[in-house]
Parts: C-alpha cells; structure tokens; sequence
C-alpha cells in the first residue's frame, strides 16, 4: 500500500481533520489526526497491523509490546499478523509500567508498536520499561510519524507507513490565529468539530 493509498484512508476515515486546533503541547496546528477513527474499523486495523508487520527489518520476534492507550489496536493487529503474543505497558500515576502479571523471558526480543509518533516519548518509557524488565527492543514500528524530519527519537531503528511533516506554531505566531477565521479548537474535547 503506497502512502496516498494510505492517507485515503485517514480522510475517507475522517481522521484527517484541517482546521485550526491546539494540539496537547499547547501548540497550533492545521491538521490534527485521530488515528482512533481509522483504527475502529477493524478490517482497517487488520491491513495496517499487516502492512506494518511486513515492513519491521525482522520478524524473528519473540513478542509485540505497545504502549497503552495508541498503541493497543494497531499493536494486537502487528501482533497478530506475525502469531506472535502481544503485551503492553501503562501508566499508573503517569509512571510507565509493565501490570497485569506481563514479564519478559531475559533476552526477549521485542517489536513495539505505536500508532501515532510524534516525539516519542510514550514509546521511549515503553522501551525503558521493557529494558528494566529484561527484554531487548530490536524496533519501532508506527502506523504515523507526525515529525519525520526529527532525529534522535529512537535508540534503535523505527518505520513508519505513513510520513506527514504536520506544520505547528506557539500560539503567539500562529498564522491561523491572525487570519482569526476560525477559533482554535481542541480535539478530543467535546468542543472539537
Ligand atoms: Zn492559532
């Protein structure tokens, strides 16, 4: 499946929102992307889990570890498409942790699967975790890479599907703001369109 393939989905989805909208870092932006709505449909999910899986460098895997919440569906999907087990880490009072009796066999070699990327820290705390409890990361796999172009997330390799250099601004410069066409909105409040 080639990128725009991809991106059809996003927006037929209608996950691919333009606008004017303050992103969870405060902010602006004209885009914002919901991937929960791509990924609800399930035979979306199954195709994305298996493009995804066919894209990780090995598939010599003992297990798929993703981050809860983002990750869980698009994780299971890649966990699935490779027969492989898929476990998960959480917050619990925002501290990333592994619960619900999942362990690692000492040297378990590990996918972790997200679905959005955008700094990476939710998937570097995952990683940290799985290190603490004795599994080896080998690579990143993510359905969206929000900031292609930034450098250094990741201490191992990661693919993305889909690349999309989303421009945001502080609000102070924020083009949209000046134009003053349209309010800012925060997605995922019950304010949002
Ligand atoms: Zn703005």
């Amino acid at each position: 499946m080639n990128e725009q393939a991809l991106l059809s989905i996003y927006e037929d989805s209608g996950a691919l929102l333009n606008g004017h909208f303050v992103l969870s870092s405060g902010r602006h932006s004209p885009r914002y992307l919901q991937s929960a709505k791509v990924l609800m449909h399930p035979a979306h999910a199954e195709v994305l889990g298996r493009e995804l899986a066919q894209l990780a460098a090995t598939q010599n895997v003992d297990v798929v570890v993703a981050p809860a919440l983002g990750g869980l569906i698009i994780g299971h999907e890649v966990a699935r498409a490779l027969n492989k087990p898929l476990i998960f880490t959480e917050r619990k009072e925002g501290v990333m942790s592994l619960r619900r009796g999942f362990s690692f066999t000492q040297g378990a070699r590990v996918l972790v699967v997200e679905d959005v990327i955008t700094t990476g820290g939710s998937v570097c705390e995952c990683m940290a975790v799985v290190r603490e409890h004795g599994g080896l990361p080998l690579e990143v796999l993510a359905v969206v890479d929000r900031a292609p172009d930034a450098e250094g997330r990741f201490d191992v390799p990661h693919q993305t599907l889909l690349k999309l250099n989303v421009p945001s601004y502080a609000p102070e410069d924020c083009p949209l703001c000046r134009e003053g066409i349209l309010p800012a909105v925060k997605p995922g409040s019950r304010h949002a369109a």
